[in-house]
């Protein structure tokens, strides 16, 4: 594992959960939070690349931040952390003669760690109290904009001693010839996830009460050896998701009815979505809110499911031979840039009596 890619700030909150944690930030999320760090860096509230909510969410950004600094504060600083040694970006840097001040974007949705426990904005903090002597404190805030919310909290230079603790423990684990294995939520942001064998055991071996399941040798999907392990894990594949779904459910009933605290987790009110039944007449609605055709468009899609069935419905009708009116008008639409073709792939589905029920432990 490559540390100089996993011991970056915006890591480090993870490493200190899994020391073998790992991610490089590819996703969609992480690409879209680049586009918009970087249009508050230019502080371009009006760009043509951006929707009309993403406008909105870099606007109420750059409004926390002009109503509190109102001049001379500097984006994208980057500086290197001590201990760590690597880059940190600094959203928005304001430096006065005893106080400084970091801001950081999060256009995500999932809750971020409170600022005194945030080792991304710790990491700052001690950064600018090491290089500049006369400082005495750093104000932290963290911009959600999209949870309209803001985190703040300040970092004196009595904290460093703890703060190079944190770092200094970080890095040791971290850098060790075979970092351990710790797997917990941090396992959902992980790249490592799909053969991580730690966070495998872990889900395999709640499942140990459950009798006449097929539980493989190996876990690791890329090592196992034998068919009767191959084998057992596809049923178990199979298996599992049934198995969270009974889990969640029945759990959330007992948490709800009050037999069941859960340490862990709280009770959410959640809900089937609303379904938009007709959407010309919900495009006309958003419109007169003025939100334009194109944003509304960049989340609509349809259902090929619901297209073939309707395509071929039409094709009887008229008489003329579905596959092939299907395919020609698929052809047409993909030609003309309407539609992306998808990707055919294999997949193994379970021979007709062979399917195992799992059973309870008494
Ligand atoms: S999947 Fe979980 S346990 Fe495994 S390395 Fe990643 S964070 Fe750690």
């Amino acid at each position: 594992m490559d540390d100089k890619v996993r011991l970056t700030s915006s890591n480090l909150k993870n490493l200190a959960k899994c020391p073998s944690y790992y991610s490089e930030f590819s996703s969609d999320a992480a690409s879209e939070g680049q586009f918009l760090h970087k249009m508050c860096e230019d502080r371009d509230r009006d760009n043509e690349e951006m929707t009309q909510e993403q406008k909105l969410q870099v606007g109420k950004a750059l409004d926390y931040v002009e109503s509190f600094l109102p001049d001379g504060w500097q984006t994208e600083i980057k500086m290197k952390i001590p201990i760590i040694n690597r880059n940190g970006i600094m959203d928005v840097f304001s430096k006065g003669a005893k106080h400084a001040v970091v801001m950081d974007y999060k256009f995500g949705i999932t809750p971020e760690e409170d600022v005194p426990n945030n080792y991304q904005m710790r990491s700052y903090a001690y950064t600018l109290l090491y290089k500049y002597k006369e400082l005495k404190s750093v104000d932290l805030h963290l911009v959600m904009p999209r949870q309209e919310m803001i985190l703040q909290g300040v970092v004196k230079r009595s904290d460093m001693k703890q703060i190079e603790y944190d770092l200094k423990l970080i890095k040791r684990r971290c850098e060790q010839k075979e970092p351990e294995y710790n797997p917990g939520d941090v396992c959902k942001w992980c790249d490592r996830k799909p053969d991580c064998e730690a966070c495998m055991s872990k889900a395999i071996n709640c499942l140990k009460y459950i009798d006449n399941l097929p539980i493989p040798v190996e876990t690791n999907p890329t090592k196992m050896v034998t068919v009767e392990d191959r084998n057992a894990a596809q049923h178990l594949a199979m298996l599992l998701p049934d198995w969270c779904t009974m889990i969640k459910k029945k759990n959330a009933e007992l948490v709800l009815d009050g037999e069941l605290e859960l340490p862990d987790f709280k009770i959410t009110k959640g809900g089937t979505a609303p379904k938009v039944i007709d959407i010309l007449l919900f495009k006309e609605i958003l419109e007169q809110e003025g939100i334009s055709t194109k944003d509304f468009l960049t989340i609509c899609s349809i259902s090929m499911e619901k297209l073939r069935a309707m395509l071929a419905n039409y094709a009887a009708q008229n008489e003329v031979n579905t596959d092939i009116f299907i395919d020609e008008l698929l052809t047409h639409a993909e030609y003309e840039g309407a539609l992306l073709a998808g990707h055919p792939y294999h997949y193994l589905r379970t021979i007709r009596g062979k399917k195992i029920k799992p059973q309870i432990k008494e």
